[in-house]
């Protein structure tokens, strides 16, 4: 029989795999509080549980998390971390260091099969999807290596964007025991409004969130007319603009803020035009859906064949969807030296040659960048809000 790792349960599937064993619920509380709230992975070290649970649990679970294979510190404090999960995959995680809160980007696939024209994730092609443990363990990693890092006995990470590589809703299964541990008072206790899954609108996962698990709800609008989001999201040839507003207005009534976020990526001459920003406008407000708008300069990479708009192309444009009543923000861009910026999580998917030069390549930078101070940078994108 094959170990359990306990990071793939929530509480509820903690408490069964408890009952399993033959112990009481309450059993489960205190090895989840160990694992998520102390960052223990030694059943031994968990000193209020019984030799004899301890002894079980070393015999049939383990609590693994995911070997990282570089950290990258930025210049301004964003710190992103690439982890392996195996065969040659690897996904990333970056923490945003606010003064009001500390956010952390999450990956929920090694790739994408949705294939965004402007997101190197999407370029990659699909590899597979993260396990809830796999989920988790980036939060979990993440929390509890900042707190030594930071000397902080308190929690660090007070936010959790589900904006790192991979559509959450096409991984569902494993998203919602790990959105339900993030929530969960006894592991990190994120606030509902505090935790984001950002999709590119996979219109019947949509629903079902709400239902299950309601969180902040973001999504990759991209376009303001089907022609063109066809092209730039392929998602939207199945599921197109009317019914994915359709579904955001459904989803504002479980969800725990009263908008929607609209992130919309600025591409040189595709969709920052005020034409787009006019036919957006109609768009909102046709379907009624409360929401904010976030825009994100564009982070271009080279298969890409796209550019980032001017910022005084990206100002026109925030200005003139505001003025229409609609509170919009430009994405800041952080961690832009170390590649963390939004759609730049690109990872290491399949090719196991090409992965190893690349992290050999990583290596090589973090050494340089060690040696002396990043440049001055323009600022670019910030992963998360
Ligand atoms: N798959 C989900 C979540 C991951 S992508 C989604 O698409 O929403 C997180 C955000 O980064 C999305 O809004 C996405 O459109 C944006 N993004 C992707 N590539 C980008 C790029 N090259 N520059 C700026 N933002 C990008
Ligand atoms: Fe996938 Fe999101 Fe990238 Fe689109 S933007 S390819 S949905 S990760």
């Amino acid at each position: 029989m094959t170990a359990t790792n306990l990071l793939d349960l929530d509480l509820d599937g903690l408490a069964a795999f408890c009952e399993s064993l033959g112990e009481k619920r309450f059993r489960a509380t205190q090895l989840f509080r160990w694992i998520h709230q102390r960052g223990a992975s030694d059943f031994e070290q968990m000193s209020d549980l019984a030799k004899s649970l301890r002894g079980k649990l070393a015999g049939c679970a383990t609590v693994t998390g995911l070997p990282v294979l570089t950290q990258q510190e930025s210049a301004d404090g964003t710190i992103k971390w690439l982890f392996d999960v195996g065969n040659g995959d690897a996904v990333e995680a970056v923490f945003i260091p606010e003064d009001d809160r500390g956010t952390l980007c999450v990956s929920s696939q090694a790739g994408c099969a949705v294939g965004c024209r402007f997101c190197s994730t999407g370029h990659q092609g699909f590899s597979r999807n993260l396990s809830t443990g796999e989920i988790v363990a980036q939060l979990w990693f993440a929390e509890h290596f900042l707190r030594r890092h930071l000397g902080r006995d308190e929690r660090v990470i007070s936010n959790v964007v589900m904006m790192g590589m991979g559509e959450p809703l096409q991984n569902y299964g494993a998203l919602v025991p790990a959105l339900r541990t993030m929530l969960d008072d006894n592991a990190y206790g994120l606030s509902r409004r505090r935790v984001t899954v950002s999709t590119s609108g996979v219109v019947p996962m949509m629903d079902r969130l709400g239902a299950d698990c309601p969180v902040a709800l973001a999504v990759s609008l991209h376009a303001p007319n089907d022609a063109l989001r066809d092209d730039l999201v392929p998602l939207n040839r199945k599921y197109p603009l009317a019914e994915l507003m359709s579904a955001c207005k459904r989803y504002l009534e479980p969800a725990p803020r009263d908008f929607i976020t609209f992130e919309y990526c600025m591409l040189d001459g595709v969709n920052d035009q005020p034409e787009h920003a006019r036919q957006l406008i109609e768009l909102v407000r046709t379907s009624g859906v409360s929401c904010k708008f976030n825009l994100i300069p564009f982070n271009p990479f080279p298969a890409s064949g796209l550019l980032r708009s001017p910022a005084p192309r990206v100002q026109a444009f925030a200005r003139q969807v505001a003025d229409a009543g609609i509170v919009t923000t430009v994405r800041k861009t952080r961690g832009d030296d170390i590649d963390a910026a939004c759609g730049q999580l690109a990872g290491d998917v399949k090719d196991r040659t090409r992965a190893a030069e690349r992290m050999a390549e990583r290596r090589v930078v973090m050494m340089r960048k060690a040696e002396s101070p990043p440049a001055d940078r323009q600022p670019v994108g910030e992963a998360a809000r």
